[in-house]
């Protein structure tokens, strides 16, 4: 247990800074006086870069690596590139997640009561799962170095190495163990989702996977392949626990996971190393909604409910953890109240979502 702890807070571009004022608003209302966390902000992202020709200063860099925990936004707007054609505000993310060697993107995907599905016939509680996305490797580790070839030919490789597929596998399977399991039938079930078929580097994570789970009896595994597994989350969602994949893979698949409850704006996540931890929702900037005041934030406020959870457990702080488990609870009630931003077909602003879930912690807490 610390007495303080420092938070670096990035706002980044488009509705990042929307979000991230909401969620910092919900964990100080959730603390209550006394509270001991301490926010800093940093500049990074897209509207920095164009100010300053820098996308990530160091100085943010060091704090970020020295805070005892990450909130971030969201990062990046479609055309302020590098040269090479990639994107300025994603610098931010992509080197937190490289150089602090956060290698675990755990993602839960959950349908709450109050929320509209797109899917026919599924009701809060069917779909339940986490998305464990392995951050550290795979094809993205190429950010930076693939080549172009004489205007030609370009080539971005795919990197898994068994150390780095181990670990990835280890944290489903712990993850699986706390869990309720699936909820069509209650099973602990680790799924990994690979293209064995088709490349080796596939195959082989398929096969450490394999040789892991031996470690694991108590937890069911079985394998999917990537394209099979997107027609999965929209036709039996609720078969699936921890779902591992590479890199990309589960970048994609989280999108595809975060329609089948609600949209981007319920997308939670948590990038998580032996050392640091990094939150911010799943989704990107939205720029064609930023500046209107209608950002759906519970998906940055469930992330920062994870960043006290880990704190919590990391330094032993039960204080922490009430708090995040609080937040979680008023916005479970928040949403079955009918408190929907218009990506959930309701009508409740930002700062309206934001003022109520603050005065519900405030009102329960004492
Ligand atoms: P990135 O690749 O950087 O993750 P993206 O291209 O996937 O970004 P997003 O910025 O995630 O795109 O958003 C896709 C669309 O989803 C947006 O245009 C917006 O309409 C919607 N969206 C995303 N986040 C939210 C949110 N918090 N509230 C409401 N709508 C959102």
């Amino acid at each position: 247990m610390k007495p303080v702890y420092e938070i670096a807070v990035v706002h980044g571009d488009g509705i990042g800074p929307e979000v991230c004022a909401a969620a910092v608003q919900v964990v100080k209302a959730a603390l209550g006086p006394g509270s001991p966390l301490h926010f800093s902000e940093y500049p990074a992202g897209a509207e920095h870069f164009l100010k300053t020709g820098q996308s990530f200063p160091e100085p943010t860099f060091q704090a970020c690596r020295e805070a005892d925990a990450i909130l971030h936004g969201a990062g990046g707007l479609p055309g302020v590139i590098h040269p090479d054609g990639t994107e300025a505000g994603l610098d931010f993310t992509l080197r937190l997640r490289f150089e602090l060697d956060l290698y675990a993107n755990i993602r839960p995907v959950r349908l709450f009561e109050g929320v509209p599905s797109p899917l026919s016939g599924v009701k809060a509680g069917d779909i339940d799962y986490i998305i464990l996305r392995e951050n550290s490797e795979g094809l993205y580790a190429a950010r930076g170095s693939g080549a172009l070839l004489r205007g030609e030919v370009a080539v971005d490789t795919l990197v898994q190495t068994r150390s780095g597929i181990e670990r990835i596998a280890r944290k489903a399977f712990e993850l699986a163990r706390q869990s309720g399991g699936a909820p069509r039938d209650g099973v602990r079930r680790v799924t990994c989702c690979d293209k064995a078929n088709v490349l080796r580097s596939y195959a082989f994570f398929r096969s450490v996977f394999d040789e892991v789970a031996k470690d694991y009896p108590d937890i069911a595994t079985e394998h999917a392949l990537v394209d099979a597994m997107a027609m999965y989350l929209v036709v039996k969602p609720g078969h699936f626990n921890v779902i591992v994949s590479e890199n990309m893979f589960g970048d994609i698949l989280s999108d595809l996971a975060a329609a089948t409850v609600g949209g981007m704006g319920m997308a939670p996540s948590a990038e998580i190393g032996a050392a640091n931890g990094f939150f911010q929702a799943a989704h990107g900037s939205a720029p064609d909604i930023a500046g209107k005041g209608i950002a759906n934030p519970y998906g940055t406020i469930l992330s920062a409910a994870s960043m006290l959870d880990w704190l919590g457990h990391k330094h032993g702080d039960e204080r922490l953890n009430q708090a995040a488990a609080r937040i979680r609870r008023v916005t479970e009630d928040c949403l079955a109240n009918g408190l929907l931003s218009t990506d959930l077909k309701g009508r409740a602003s930002t700062s309206e979502i934001t003022r109520s879930v603050c005065d519900r912690l405030t009102a329960g807490r004492d």
